[in-house]
């Protein structure tokens, strides 16, 4: 199998990985920048070789130092770990080319998801209903207007290579069309190094799920259930789940039959995610495939028992998966919290800094991947995620009970984080009853405001 796998990545997912390859058994190589030279994935992998410099363009998006380290330490694997050059599809085929195994499913397969608009004719030739919209990428400002007149306003802008929940604008009347579309297409550019947009009619208040899925290279594909990720603000994922307490079991095996169709029209391997809008009358929609491991993966792997890490390096190595379908139980709830250098009162700005001291809650159900430590430095350069907090439990209620303890034990000093505001979302009376569509941020900033705005009055 392998002889050493080089992570090309950072941070909380550096680290996972680097602990799945010392499970397996196999040698690790820890690439870094120069801001990076004391973080804990550097520490715990066998060797460790540094890229360049701090901005992501000169060390972890530099796809020339990521290659040459894997060369020069006789690496004969990959593992691009999330964001940076995980769905690059160009990087991928640099990496075939060297003979050298893209922990991941092929470059081609890449090219095909990575474009968010080519995604979606994909699953609407697969069969799966798609978000109506343009149909591809947009051309004109003119041709723009036109399809969001004909399928009507409001209307969303998204940008083809996006991600993270960057690059995407909602336009409710043609007047603000215009100014929008140049809008985003400048911050398209500017953000992902592609102007091209695509247009999906806006779905009020939807719901997001996604399905895991896992495939071989001998075509076998199996789906791990879905992950409610409808905790967002500005689009961004904060709070995900598995099971969903808003799906029926028949939408889910819906959405789990149409997710595998999907994967093997297009004989898709390693791991993957098709993510879907959900609406109240359980239509569902396709809106795009992450072509890589997630930063919510814990979720799945808590309710299935299955490492997903490992299960993808064996995969990439040409092992068929090691269980099938019928193999997978799902058991108990699974909710994981997302613990960032962002300070909520200064509309979420990024805090980095020196962590003085950080206590990790623990305990029986309670997972912590992170990358931090007491006296480490957060760094100016890179996403704010600090750690991710998951918990299991039989039901969502106990579930709910022990991340809220955990959230409490969680001690972070020296900089300023987003802790307190995760523990204010657990005890919404909303959270509670499960009525967590993509509203539920907003809705819930307006009643702090409204409550505040009367304590200031009275
Ligand atoms: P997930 O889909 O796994 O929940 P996120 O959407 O939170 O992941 O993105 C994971 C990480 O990858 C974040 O750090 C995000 O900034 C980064 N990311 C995702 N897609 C892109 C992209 N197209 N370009 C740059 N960074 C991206
Ligand atoms: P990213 O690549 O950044 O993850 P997505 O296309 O997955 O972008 O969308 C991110 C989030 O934006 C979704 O989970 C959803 O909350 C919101 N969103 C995207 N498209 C729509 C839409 N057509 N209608 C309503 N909300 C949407
Ligand atoms: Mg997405």
């Amino acid at each position: 199998m392998a002889n050493k796998i080089l992570i090309a990545n950072r941070g909380e997912i550096a680290v996972r990985i680097i602990r799945a390859c010392k499970e397996l058994g196999i040698p690790t190589v820890a690439v870094y920048s120069l801001a990076d030279k004391n973080s804990l994935h550097v520490k715990i992998a066998d060797e460790a070789i540094c890229i360049g410099k701090e901005m992501s363009k000169d060390s972890y998006l530099n796809y020339n130092n990521v290659l040459s380290a894997a060369i020069s330490t006789g690496c004969n694997a990959i593992h691009p770990g999330y964001g940076f050059l995980s769905e690059n599809s160009h990087f991928a085929e640099m990496v075939e080319r060297c003979n050298i195994n893209f922990i991941g499913p092929s470059s081609k397969i890449i090219s095909l998801l990575g474009d968010k608009a080519t995604a979606k004719r994909i699953a609407k030739e697969a069969g799966v209903p798609i978000v109506a919209g343009s149909d591809g990428i947009i051309e004109s400002v003119e041709d723009g207007k036109v399809v969001a007149r004909k399928i009507g306003y409001p209307v969303m802008i998204k940008a083809s290579s996006g991600g993270g929940g960057r690059g995407i604008l909602i336009v409710h009347t043609e007047e603000a069309f215009v100014s929008a579309f140049e809008r985003a297409s400048l911050e398209a550019e500017s953000s992902f190094g592609d102007k091209s947009l695509y247009i999906e009619k806006y779905i009020e208040q939807p719901h997001h799920i996604e399905i895991q899925i896992m495939g071989d290279k001998q075509g076998n594909v199996v789906h791990l259930g879905e992950r409610d990720c409808s905790i967002q603000r500005r689009n961004q994922k904060i709070i995900e789940e598995s099971p969903s307490t808003f799906i029926s079991a028949q939408l889910r095996r819906k959405l789990c039959a149409a997710s595998v169709k999907l994967a093997k029209s297009i004989g898709y391997y390693s791991a993957g995610t098709m993510e879907y809008l959900v609406d109240n009358s359980e239509n569902f929609y396709f809106i795009e495939m992450n072509t890589r491991i997630q930063v919510e993966h814990g979720v799945t792997e808590w309710v299935t028992g299955i490492d997903l890490i490992k299960e993808q390096i064996r995969i990439a190595y040409g092992n068929s998966l090691s269980f099938k379908q019928l193999d997978v139980r799902f058991r108990g709830h699974s909710i994981e919290a997302r613990v960032c250098a962002e300070d909520p009162d200064h509309n979420f700005r990024p805090t980095p800094g020196l962590i003085t001291n950080v206590v990790f809650p623990g305990g029986p159900g309670v997972r912590i991947d992170t990358h931090i430590y007491s006296n480490y430095e957060v760094s100016q350069y890179y996403d704010s995620l600090l750690a991710k907090i998951v918990v299991h439990a039989p039901n969502r209620r106990d579930a709910i009970r022990k991340l809220r303890a955990a959230i409490e034990q969680f001690v972070v000093e020296g900089i300023k984080t987003n802790i307190e505001y995760l523990y204010v979302i657990m005890h919404q009376p909303d959270f509670v009853k499960g009525q967590t569509d993509t509203g539920f941020i907003t809705r819930m900033n307006q009643t702090i405001e409204g409550e505040r705005n009367a304590g200031v009055s009275g």
